[in-house]
């Protein structure tokens, strides 16, 4: 086989995986939004089908081969070849080195977890859930050990969701974000506290699904290529940079929960509908990280979606919809939006108090791997730290150790991702600041300064880099966090007088 034979046998396994996932995932959208309730072992039983030929087509011999050898004549290729070859590489070698009843077993308790945590969740019965921690997580560390048996296994997890990331990175991180952002939130709480009751009411839902394509529209993605539809919870897919969806969640009494939903998964599309057109189809088509992938959304969301330049933008079609906003002034709608208030659910936290609770997930991570804590322990230290970092009392597992859904998939070091994507902004926000007058541009409704500048430095790129040299060379300097600090010190510091 010649380099030029192996190449175009890449192009052809990368196109048909990328068919296969956009067949499942298809499916999967399919069933979190319009399938009839009974359909669900159908798409089961097809799902195990397509899972088990997509990993052959990533794990098997032939593509073994196929990657060695043009690992073999790397020199030969172009960098963004060479990248495509480590990245399936480094998912061969990982598929590889798990045995396959492991995997399998693994995959099966997960599924069941999954099924186990919703119904602990609604019926708020910890203990039924409890055993499922403990054998994931002790799934998680065997796993760890066969693919990479030197480093330590929560060091392997976190590089899982962002490549190169460890615990002491993460460790130095959270210290100083906790050092600053405590002593904020305390004096945030003592001060007279901001009024969000205009966010309060009634809210039609044909009028939020009008102000939802208002938003798409305004923040720019071409509705071509980009759908919205209705879940649970909200999130993005991308089948391709050519297709791309997002889902929101209304809530008849708040319309602000919906609106602010549609552009935090508006900017996590925007990103994978922006990748290079000629990483289409390939590893390098989606976005590099979750942190990075974060970055972009809660960009969209918090520092151009919560500032007072779009709020203004935002009010006069606001009170078209919902006539009842018609006393209510622009400075009022920002500073409703922005009340901070330290609370039980990650998800409903606002801008300020956000990172707290993804470090109280990460601290408790630490200890389940290092064996320092159990299930068993676990809502009782869950609780003491929410006492501790956010001053609140936890009524119910419901409300507290059973609230996400990302332990019952396995998704231990994914939390941190969230605040380090915050962070990521923060810094993206000084350096853009330096060329594009953003509060100028968002105000008259063209956000396409700022949409451009993150397509040159960020979306374009896909996974071509990895993500800490991504952001490096984004921002032109290596990550600090003391940005993201003083963003939110300056901004909060305004909003609540201190
Ligand atoms: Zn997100």
């Amino acid at each position: 086989m010649t380099v030029q034979e192996g190449l175009k046998k890449l192009d052809a396994l990368q196109r048909k995986m990328a068919a296969f996932d956009h067949a499942a995932g298809m499916i999967y959208f399919d069933g979190v939004t319009t399938a009839p309730k009974g359909t669900g072992a159908n798409r089961g039983e097809t799902l195990a089908i397509l899972s088990e030929e997509a990993y052959k087509l990533s794990a098997g011999e032939e593509t073994g081969a196929l990657l060695d050898f043009l690992h073999e004549n790397e020199a030969e290729l172009t960098p963004e070849q060479k990248r495509m070859v480590e990245i399936l590489r480094k998912d061969f070698v990982e598929t590889r080195a798990i045995p396959m009843e492991e995997y399998v077993a693994y995959e099966r308790l997960t599924n069941e977890a999954e099924d186990v945590w919703h119904r602990a969740k609604i019926e708020n019965d910890y203990a039924a859930f409890a055993p499922y921690i403990d054998r994931i997580v002790a799934a998680q560390i065997s796993m760890a050990r066969h693919v990479e048996p030197d480093t330590d296994p929560y060091d392997y997890r976190l590089g899982r969701f962002e490549e190169g990331l460890t615990r002491a990175a993460c460790d130095a991180f959270f210290d100083e974000l906790r050092g600053s952002l405590a002593p904020l939130i305390r004096r945030v709480q003592a001060a007279p506290q901001l009024d969000d009751a205009c966010l309060h009411g009634h809210f039609p839902l044909d009028k939020q699904r009008a102000l939802s394509d208002w938003l798409m529209d305004t923040l720019g993605l071409d509705r071509a290529h980009c759908g919205i539809a209705e879940t649970e919870h909200p999130f993005t897919t991308s089948f391709s940079r050519y297709d791309v969806r997002i889902t929101t969640h209304y809530h008849e009494e708040n319309f602000a929960s919906s609106m602010y939903s549609v552009i935090h998964e508006g900017g996590h599309a925007l990103y994978d509908a922006n990748t290079d057109e000629a990483y289409a189809y390939t590893c390098l088509g989606d976005g590099v990280s979750m942190a990075i992938h974060e970055s972009q959304s809660r960009f969209m969301e918090n520092i151009v979606g919560r500032s007072r330049a779009f709020v203004s933008l935002a009010a006069p079609k606001l009170r078209a919809l919902f006539p009842q906003l018609e006393g209510v002034d622009d400075e009022a709608l920002y500073r409703a939006v922005n009340r901070s208030e330290p609370s039980l659910i990650r998800t409903e936290a606002d801008e300020l108090t956000y990172c707290m609770h993804v470090m109280i997930r990460y601290e408790l991570e630490k200890k389940l791997f290092d064996g320092l804590l159990t299930a068993r322990d676990l809502p009782a230290a869950w609780n003491a730290l929410y006492k501790e970092y956010l001053g609140v009392d936890v009524p119910s597992d419901r409300e507290g150790v059973l609230q996400d859904s990302h332990w019952s998939s396995g998704l231990f070091g994914y939390f941190p991702s969230y605040a380090l994507g915050s962070a990521y902004g923060a810094q993206m926000l000084a350096k853009m600041r330096e060329t594009v007058d953003i509060d100028a541009c968002v105000a008259r409704g063209d956000l396409s300064p700022v949409t451009d500048w993150l397509r040159e430095r960020v979306w374009r790129f896909g996974s071509l880099m990895k993500p800490g040299v991504l952001f490096e060379q984004a921002v032109g300097a290596p990550f600090d966090a003391k940005y993201y600090v003083d963003y939110l010190t300056e901004k909060y510091g305004a909003l609540y007088g201190l």
